[in-house]
């Protein structure tokens, strides 16, 4: 007996151990800032004037029906042409499916580098009928006021467009020319699936034999107060977006009376069949990229906290139940499950004969489309019950958090912001991006804002805005970068 407690206690004495070495590896504060270069300052009350002219132009992505607002759209285009000549002088500017702009800035040695792309949206997303009033100030009215620019789309995604140009038309006034091609590609139905705005672009660069070495869009930025118990800014870079897939469930009983009612009705096999896979999520898992993610974090966390996250062999599951907790966090780890719709019946007396359930989920990378309807098919396991795909998308390939456009946007955001976080992340929603895959060989997703939780409601919500000093910021990125990857 004795002999056995000397033999736990030794071996517990020994896992301590290499709890605290590999937790002594990562290191507090293992990303410390690089001293921060000269950059420009760009004046920010400028920019702001400037988008919130571009927010008055009302390009709203209504539904895949309607037709868009053809003076809006042509309307932004003028209007970038008028504000940036600088920019507009250098690049060479396509119309491609009505609507979606094609810029081409030459490269002076384009043949040594393959050339990057700039992906940027010039739609957005309509108000709520009936929540105009809720805003602070009007939703087109591009009003700048308490440090922001107010409106649709000053997130998402004007705000960024903005940003690029800015830098573009610094650049150029200042005779910068690019060793590389730079692209800046303006769909204008991202909010619809990008199909006639990023596809058309996709197919027009692929019949030109264009190949881009990696592409930068929205989906992810400087998170602050965002991520649980790091108080710094985190820039999430993300490298791959996940998939998205509706099922719709048919179940089928037997009509009549409701008087003589067989043990099942349509309704309860339908019931039985979404709580097959509600009660039966996809399990979280830490896969290579979380452990990059956890790891990155773990330096910025006190030493316990540390200890925790840089021995995932060991407390993995600790680590699952804790981050199950929190939704945003929980979903970039599994396959998400969400009910939306149900429908079945029409009279209370009546048994009808079929009822519909439409169940839509995100796909993380590591699954697909088909296997997600399979083991839908598997768990109801009930022939009376259909399952059909009513439209979906795989996960985008993972892009390298090594290679080139990696580093190099890393790299300008500390010498932007500082002493910040850097960590790989995953994007949650559909972006531009994945109709890029094709056509480049990494997409990156990274908007060079500061966002803080309450953004978050703000974008698709009510009172969208964007601070002025994330403007100034982020054009002032954006030309870091440009020098960078393409001096
Ligand atoms: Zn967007």
């Amino acid at each position: 007996m004795k002999n056995f407690l000397i033999i736990v206690l030794g071996g517990l004495v020994a896992l301590v151990l290499v709890m605290v070495v590999r937790t002594g590896l990562i290191g507090g504060g293992s990303q410390t800032a690089v001293t921060r270069p000269s950059f420009t300052v760009y004046d920010g009350d400028a920019i702001a004037a400037r988008l919130g002219a571009a927010i008055q132009l009302q390009t709203v992505s209504k539904s895949l029906e309607a037709t868009p607002d053809a003076q809006a759209f042509g309307g932004i285009a003028q209007f970038l042409s008028e504000a940036y000549p600088a920019a507009h002088a250098v690049m060479e500017r396509e119309v491609v499916g009505d609507y979606s702009l094609v810029y081409k800035w030459p490269g002076t040695n384009a043949s040594a580098q393959k050339p990057i792309g700039f992906i940027a949206h010039l739609d957005v997303v309509p108000v709520e009928t009936g929540t105009e009033d809720e805003w602070v100030q009007p939703p087109f009215s591009g009003a700048i006021h308490d440090g922001s620019v107010w409106g649709r789309g000053a997130l998402d995604n004007k705000g960024q467009v903005i940003a690029l140009m800015e830098a573009a038309d610094h650049l150029a006034g200042e005779g910068f020319a690019p060793a590389r091609d730079i692209y800046f590609l303006f769909g204008h139905d991202e909010e619809l699936g990008g199909d006639k705005g990023a596809g058309a672009i996709v197919n027009h660069l692929k019949a030109r034999g264009v190949n881009l070495a990696w592409t930068l869009d929205e989906g992810s930025g400087l998170a602050q107060g965002i991520v649980p118990g790091i108080e710094k800014p985190v820039a999430l870079i993300s490298t791959a977006e996940k998939g998205s897939v509706t099922l719709r469930f048919t179940a089928r009983g037997q009509g009549g009376h409701s008087s003589t009612p067989a043990p099942d009705t349509a309704v309860s096999i339908l019931a039985r069949a979404v709580l097959a896979v509600t009660d039966n999520p996809y399990p979280l898992r830490l896969d290579g990229n979380v452990v990059a993610f956890l790891h990155a974090l773990a330096g910025e966390m006190p030493f316990s906290r540390r200890l925790i996250m840089t021995n995932l062999w060991l407390t993995g599951p600790l680590v699952k139940n804790q981050l199950k907790g929190d939704a945003l966090t929980a979903a970039s780890l599994h396959t998400t499950t969400a009910p939306t719709i149900i429908r079945g019946g029409e009279k209370s007396n009546i048994l009808p004969q079929q009822a519909v359930a439409i169940v839509n989920y995100r796909i993380h990378p590591r699954d697909t489309v088909e296997a997600v309807r399979d083991r839908a098919v598997k768990l109801i396991n009930d022939d009376r019950v259909t399952v059909e795909i009513a439209g979906g998308r795989e996960p985008s390939p993972r892009s390298s958090a090594s290679g080139e456009g990696y580093l190099a946007i890393a790299e300008t955001s500390k010498a932007i912001y500082g002493d910040i976080v850097l960590a790989p992340a995953l994007t949650l929603q559909g972006t531009d991006s994945r109709h890029y895959a094709d056509i480049a060989d990494d997409n990156y997703r990274f908007t060079p804002f500061i966002y803080t939780p309450d953004d978050l409601q703000r974008i698709h919500g009510t009172d969208e805005r964007v601070k002025i000093e994330n403007l100034a910021g982020a054009a002032a990125w954006y030309e870091a970068l440009m020098r960078r990857t393409a001096s």
